[in-house]
């Protein structure tokens, strides 16, 4: 997932976006590799607009509304609970990537006109 990221010039990644019917998610920031296994957002905090793109959905970009900070608790990939907490881009790219893991994608963001 880590490679496929990387590859696509991503910043995250959900394993069902390569066919991986997991509850995985990779995120990728400078230095800071995140992966997760089973994540839940367990506190939220602020608000901000951000456009969205996807690998999953080339060439669209959505302004999407979301919380600013987000905790989110999961399993490292030694199998230890841990909790992820995340502010602006990271919260973003975390959040974005559970979405995946829940079939919901940023165009279902659009709004309904
Ligand atoms: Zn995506």
């Amino acid at each position: 997932m880590i490679f496929t990221m990387r590859h696509f010039c991503g910043i995250g990644l959900a394993a069902p976006q390569i066919g991986i019917l997991k509850e995985l998610i990779v995120a990728e920031m400078e230095e800071n590799t995140i992966m997760l296994a089973n994540p839940e957002i367990i506190d939220v905090g602020g608000s901000v607009n951000i456009i969205e793109g996807c690998l999953s959905v080339p060439d669209v970009t959505v302004d999407i509304e979301r919380p600013d900070k987000v905790v989110v608790r999961g399993l490292s990939e030694k199998g230890t609970i841990v909790e992820v907490k995340a502010n602006g881009l990271l919260a973003r790219v975390l959040q974005h990537e559970i979405d995946h893991l829940k079939g919901k994608l940023i165009i279902d963001y659009r709004r309904k006109e």
